[in-house]
């Protein structure tokens, strides 16, 4: 088949090749864009032929086939690719393969490659599977030499033209084969604008880039010891060999490190006929995406450039024109332009990212693939294209990753310090807010020691001119990103957006001097220099010097919303919230929590008003003063349950009995020691011992005697849980008499409950038999003083593995479990869950001997096998019992998973994982379903 493109083109046949192309049935490495019918008979699905030609050829062989302007060319296959790095030289047959497809392309063109009249000219363009923006290499303009560029001259009749593109050619060539570095390229240019007084490169005339080409000429020979090679067959053998290395480059590999792409995909190489946007007026270039992608709004959006090739446009070194604009420019264009998007939209399915150039109005498309973008445009994309009917619900809510409404919880600055920033003169600058969300940090100038802050525990936002793909390490390890140049497709904004990194780009306020490590401010005398702290706004472009305080976004994003409704429609695994306080169950109930899994209640002790009766209460020597103590803490814990019961209305109510050591309660021993040192001390050189510091000196003695009393060397082995609850029967009875006065007290008003009351800790049926005896009579009694019946359930934490191994036995007395998977890891690892994270874990981690932190995600071989074992066990004795998981997994996608498969219950988790707890149960039970397309 043809290409739109190609049928526009003279096709007189110049010559047939020599060159012998695989005969049918032949391993081939090379396809033109016209023969994806062959590709998809060798690769199965559109996943393989992705795989095969890469994203970006596979692209161009679609829209080829869809009968879009897409200049002819062919892609070298990413076996190719990988035969070629395996061995390190060209396998047989590739470069047979290569130029006869180039001969082909002659055909199809008219053009000769090396003509002096009239030369063909072509890009050589990296392509993975996945897409890796700037991380490897393309080579423009290759076939020109000091013979051609004349040709070209003549034949376009613009020798200002050709000497452009022949010293770029040079300049990319220099950088990516022979690896000259850019600045003596960039110095020459700068050199030569200053001398002609003009600001662009493309004010400069035929005759300064004649000089500035031969000075490159020179410089390549001098950096490289290698004379650029005026053969283009050379070039171009050259150029497909350094695309092809480039997968291996560092830059490369940190991405695909960060992005998560295997290592050995390779990448195709695609050879396309150039167009060139630098023709003068009637050209341009540009990229755009179908819908906006920081925000998700239906429009098209991108930038442009009149006059200019395509690199001008992402490296963010001229100033972009909005696309809205190249409606008033080249209105025919635009409207061709958003034809063709609506149809890609609709081919893909998906929001699409293009780049397209005009060569002489005539518009070309060099590029589609699916676009990336920030949380919030993807949750409202998929959800607005369900409503168009392009995508069904059950694909939209599997096209966001439950991880992407973590955006949706990032901090945001708060209004008001935002207010006196401004109104003290703070706001230093405004530019694109290309990716969401606040960051506060210390501004560091190159990508080094932004990575070396970070590690060092500082907050960093990085700042720099522009960003190159070199800088992304730096930028993954940052809070936020700034830059003074470039637009919204600039190399920044794309990677801010793909790893939710907030960004401020194009701040043109700025000055930004990387070698001084400082940055001017137009118009202000401040001076940003290495260290300063800053606040930057991804939401809205804004930058503030100095710290601004963040809050909570509030989640109701009304797309998230509905997006979140469609999602509980297919997820089967209950959700609910660890809440420890009425704010936030009403919090948990309003982001969708079906029941509280987990109220910690010692949380509540902790209260102001509280503490000091706690204190009082354990340093208590007789049972009346304990009883006194207790009768106070009584009717703060009723209010505390009433408004748990009140906030989720008939909704299970999990309250689990005090679980921490008692010594948590009390002052740390090492200050009160001090503390205690010094006011003895001051006692004793004091010439009159009042009897206000006697009193206290007293006090500190009797507080500091308690706290050793209950010192333990592993307090988190110690007496806590349900061992204190045993131990000091009258707290946790209090406890209990105030969850069914709570419950008495909202029956009478007609408001449901369902108090779930929870062990913590247990070891062994027998710790629960004799706890629950004690605790029953307690409710008993209250629901008799109040002739009251309250439906309640008594059950128990999982969180020893002896508590897993012997459910059975347990559920014999528990009539609900809930996984404490933070004490279970724990005490399954033997490693202490409060130390570990900050000492060996980190370099058990780094040396790869876990391969990831168990606290963070459950770990399913070994923990996951006690949780397997405790659910069979506990549900053999008791059919249907309630099991659920309470411990921080329960709020991670990855262990939620494993939670579905496991046949639990719910999860529960802290309210602002509740949105993405929804999704990731939604994902993993429609990922069960058995799939209508791929
Ligand atoms: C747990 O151990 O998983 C749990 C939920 O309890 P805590 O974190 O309070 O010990
Ligand atoms: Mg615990």
């Amino acid at each position: 088949m043809t290409t739109t493109a190609a049928r526009k083109v003279k096709t007189v046949p110049r010559r047939t090749t020599r060159v012998r192309a695989p005969a049918a049935g032949e391993a081939r490495f090379v396809y033109r864009f016209d023969q994806l019918p062959e590709v998809e008979r060798r690769a199965r699905s559109w996943d393989q032929v992705k795989a095969l030609l890469g994203g970006k050829g596979a692209n161009l062989a679609e829209m080829t086939r869809l009968g879009l302007p897409v200049p002819p060319g062919f892609t070298l296959t990413t076996d190719a690719c990988r035969a070629f790095l395996r061995s390190g030289s060209w396998p047989k047959g590739l470069w047979e393969e290569e130029v006869a497809a180039l001969r082909e392309l002659e055909r199809r063109t008219g053009k000769r490659f090396g003509n002096a009249t009239d030369p063909l000219l072509v890009s050589c363009r990296s392509g993975a599977k996945f897409s890796m923006p700037g991380m490897m290499d393309t080579v423009l303009n290759i076939g020109l030499n000091a013979e051609t560029v004349q040709g070209l001259a003549a034949l376009t009749g613009d020798p200002r033209f050709a000497w452009d593109a022949y010293r770029r050619l040079l300049q990319m060539y220099g950088s990516v084969v022979l690896g000259v570095p850019d600045e003596p390229f960039e110095r020459t240019l700068s050199e030569w604008r200053a001398r002609r007084g003009v600001q662009n490169d493309a004010d400069l005339e035929a005759k300064d880039l004649q000089a500035v080409a031969e000075q490159f000429r020179q410089i390549v020979r001098a950096t490289s010891g290698r004379e650029f090679p005026d053969d283009p067959l050379e070039q171009l053998r050259l150029a497909t060999e350094a695309v092809f290395r480039s997968w291996q480059g560092k830059r490369a590999q940190d991405y695909r490190r960060a992005a998560g792409i295997p290592d050995d995909l390779g990448t195709a190489v695609n050879i396309v006929a150039m167009v060139f946007g630098n023709m003068g007026r009637s050209s341009a270039t540009g990229v755009a995406t179908t819908r906006n992608v920081s925000t998700g709004e239906n429009s098209l959006e991108g930038d442009y450039l009149i006059n200019a090739q395509g690199e001008d446009v992402v490296a963010g070194t001229r100033t972009t024109e909005p696309i809205a604009h190249l409606a008033e420019d080249m209105p025919s264009m635009f409207r061709e332009l958003q034809r063709i998007a609506r149809l890609l939209e609709k081919h893909y399915r998906e929001v699409q990212d293009i780049e397209f150039t005009v060569e002489r109005g005539k518009l070309w498309m060099l590029q589609t693939r699916d676009a990336k973008r920030t949380a919030r445009a993807a949750v409202r994309i998929a959800v607005e294209l369900a409503k168009e009917r392009l995508i069904t619900q059950v694909e939209a809510v599997l096209r966001v990753a439950p991880e992407q409404v973590d955006f949706f919880l990032h901090p945001q600055f708060d209004p008001t310090s935002i207010r006196t920033a401004r109104s003290e003169g703070r706001l230093l600058a405004a530019g694109l807010n290309v990716s969401p969300g606040a960051a506060v940090g210390q501004l560091a100038f190159d990508a080094d020691t932004a990575e070396r802050w970070t590690k060092e525990k500082r907050a960093v936002v990085m700042i720099r001119a522009e960003t190159k793909p070199d800088d992304v390490h730096g930028m993954l390890a940052s809070r936020g990103i700034l830059t003074s140049r470039g637009g919204r497709t600039s190399h920044a904004a794309l990677v801010a957006r793909q790893f939710g990194k907030p960004a401020v780009v194009g701040a043109m306020a700025l000055e930004v001097d990387a070698e001084r490590k400082l940055a001017t401010v137009k118009r202000s005398p401040v001076i940003l220099r290495e260290g300063d702290w800053v606040s930057l706004d991804g939401t809205t472009g804004e930058v503030f010097l100095g710290k601004l305080d963040t809050v909570q976004p509030s989640l109701d994003d009304p797309f998230l919303l509905e997006l979140l409704g469609w999602a509980d429609r297919f997820r089967r695994l209950g959700v609910w919230a660890n809440a420890d306080y009425p704010r936030d169950a009403e919090r948990a109930r309003a982001l969708g929590a079906e029941g509280i899994g987990l109220c910690r209640t010692e949380h509540m002790f902790f209260e102001a008003d509280r503490l000091p009766l706690v204190q009082t209460l354990i340093l208590s020597r007789t049972e009346d003063d304990r009883r006194r103590v207790l009768d106070q803490l009584l009717p703060l814990q009723r209010g505390d349950f009433e408004g748990l019961f009140r906030a989720m209305a008939g909704k299970p109510v999990t309250i689990r009995l005090l679980d921490p050591p008692l010594h948590e309660f009390l002052p740390a021993h090492d200050t009160l020691l001090k503390e205690l040192t010094q006011l003895e001390t001051r006692l004793e050189l004091s010439p009159v011992k009042t009897a206000l510091l006697s009193g206290e000196v007293e006090r500190k003695r009797a507080m500091l005697a308690a706290v050793q009393s209950l010192r333990e060397l592993n307090p988190m082995l110690g007496l806590r849980g349900v061992r204190l609850g045993i131990h000091m029967p009258g707290l946790v009875q209090m406890q209990v008499r105030a969850i069914f006065e709570a419950a008495c007290n909202c029956l009478e008003q007609d408001i449901e409950v369902f108090p779930k009351i929870m062990i913590p800790l247990i070891a062994t049926a027998n710790e629960l038999k004799w706890q629950r005896s004690a605790l029953e009579e307690e409710a008993r009694r209250v629901m008799a003083e109040r002739k009251r019946k309250v439906p309640y359930q008594f059950g128990t934490m999982i969180e020893i593995p002896r508590a897993a191994l012997t459910a059975d036995e347990i559920a014999t007395l528990a009539q609900f479990f809930s996984f404490g998977t933070n004490d279970l890891t724990q005490t399954t690892y033997g490693i202490s869950r409060d130390d570990a994270e900050t000492g060996f874990l980190s370099e058990y981690l780094a040396k790869g001997i876990l391969p990831e932190n168990p606290f963070d995600h459950l770990d399913e071989g070994g923990v996951g096998k006690l949780m397997e074992l405790a659910v069979r066990l506990g549900r053999k004795t008791r059919p249907g019992l309630e099991v659920g998981i309470c411990g921080e997994h329960g709020g991670d996608p990855k262990s939620i998973d494993f939670c579905h498969r496991l046949g639990l219950d719910y999860v529960s988790c802290s309210p602002f994982r509740l949105p993405v707890a929804r999704l990731a149960a939604a994902h993993v039970a429609l990922r069960e379903r058995p799939r209508r397309r791929s």
